[in-house]
């Protein structure tokens, strides 16, 4: 395939087929029920499993496919479904490409199926950056690890927050500050394997969309890892610091950066799916709704919008695709990534806006789902790099200047 090629093979419709079905038939009817609740689904995250889309063959299937769009064409179908469960199935695979980004084959093969378990336990994996004084700035992390050389072991100690799946998670991953004077470049992650005393859930946030999702706070008080949890191994990590305090470049991106650039068409297929879920909802509505003796659709006022709405979510996708393209292509030139993921978000947010427009009154209500599809929407604004920071991406990107 190169890039102009939009025809999805055999393989990537019966996938797109297959997640749809699944939304449609097991988590659009279930998400305002676990939206009301606020908590995790676990059932639901149970049938994914069952099913073979909750597991880390899924995703690794789906991220070794050379052209880039299995996986977003999938998470457009699952978000589709419902954000909140979308994102409960989706939380362990931050916490996969964390460790697929940077560990060693060893540490994948280890720790990746580790994240999800299997249909008879399953597990969670939660991917831990955010801390309460750096969220966008993610090189003035306050975590710290220190290495205890006798034991062979590190010591983390630190309050990450905002964290999917923190704090319930079996498999946390922890970017936390080596060497703090050399800010980004001094950080490096590690697995806290199930069940290691010192890591404990802080409070758990009640919010304004994705609510079946888990965020929470995770405080980590003396961890002890052993050596072999640090992810890409001592030998590399020495010699990126190193490099680093010689003034010299690494050639390395942040840990938690390069995660975050590869999942980037990722997150803009989740906010898609919400986009298209509320686009044909409204247009399906419209149809139907009369008001002055004739369907409202037919009025240009709301047809128009329609026509937006379609254009812009096309315009999304064909972004995402090309992003995700790019980054099993020969990687991302001009900020393409943040593009998709930048434009995506803000149209689910617009789009969603317009949907519960065009229902008027009843959009407003909790009956009708397009309420929450526009709470689920604004989260993509804000989580994985806020569209600001995309911006700053792409300015940087396109000008070659570091504009602040
Ligand atoms: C539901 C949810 C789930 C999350 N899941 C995870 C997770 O699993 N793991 C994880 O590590 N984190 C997670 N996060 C954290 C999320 O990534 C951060 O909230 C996000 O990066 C923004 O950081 P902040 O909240 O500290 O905002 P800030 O960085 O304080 O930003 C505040 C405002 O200032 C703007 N701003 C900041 N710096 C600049 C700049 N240089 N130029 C222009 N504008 C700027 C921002 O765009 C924003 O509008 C999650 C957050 C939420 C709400």
């Amino acid at each position: 395939m190169n890039m102009a090629d939009f025809a999805l093979n055999e393989d990537q419709l019966q996938i797109q087929k297959w997640v749809h079905d699944f939304a449609e038939t097991v988590i659009r009817p279930a998400g305002h029920e676990w939206d009301e609740r606020e908590e995790m689904p676990m059932p639901i995250v149970q049938q994914a499993a069952e099913i073979g889309l909750y597991g880390w063959e899924f995703v690794m299937n789906a991220m070794a496919d050379t052209s880039g769009l299995t996986l977003p064409v999938a998470i457009e179908e699952l978000f589709w479904g419902d954000a909140g469960i979308g994102m409960a199935i989706m939380g362990s695979t931050l916490a996969a490409a964390g460790i697929a980004g940077i560990g060693t084959p060893e540490q994948v093969m280890e720790w990746v199926p580790q994240c999800y378990g299997d249909a008879k336990k399953v597990q969670l994996g939660a991917f831990c950056v955010s801390e309460p004084d750096a969220g966008s700035d993610v090189s003035s992390l306050r975590t710290r690890a220190v290495y205890d050389e006798a034991n062979d072991e590190w010591v983390l100690n630190g309050t990450k927050a905002w964290i999917t799946n923190g704090g319930i998670a079996d498999v946390h991953v922890v970017v936390a500050a080596v060497d703090p004077v050399l800010k980004g470049r001094g950080q490096a992650s590690f697995i806290v394997p199930p069940g290691t005393k010192g890591l404990s859930q802080g409070q758990k946030y009640k919010k304004h969309g994705i609510r079946a999702s888990h965020t929470a706070e995770v405080v980590l008080d003396d961890v002890r890892v052993p050596g072999s949890c640090l992810l890409g191994g001592k030998a590399k990590l020495d010699a990126k610091l190193a490099r680093a305090r010689e003034g010299g470049h690494s050639g390395e991106k942040q840990p938690a950066m390069a995660t975050f650039e590869a999942t980037r068409p990722s997150v803009g297929a989740q906010a898609l799916g919400i986009a298209r879920a509320a686009y044909e909802y409204a247009l399906d509505y419209a149809k139907e709704r009369k008001a002055f003796g004739k369907p409202i659709v037919m009025h240009q006022a709301i047809a128009f919008k329609l026509a937006n709405m379609a254009t812009e979510i096309d315009a999304s996708r064909l972004l995402i695709w090309r992003a995700a393209w790019l980054a099993r292509n020969g990687g991302f030139k001009h900020g393409e990534g943040s593009m998709s993921k930048y434009k995506a978000s803000e149209v689910a947010v617009h789009v969603t806006e317009e949907a519960i427009q065009i229902l008027g009154g009843y959009g407003y209500t909790r009956e009708y789902p397009v309420e929450r599809w526009h709470r689920d929407a604004k989260i993509h604004t804000i989580f994985e790099g806020t569209s600001e920071i995309q911006q700053l991406v792409i300015a940087r990107a396109i000008s070659g200047m570091r504009v602040e």
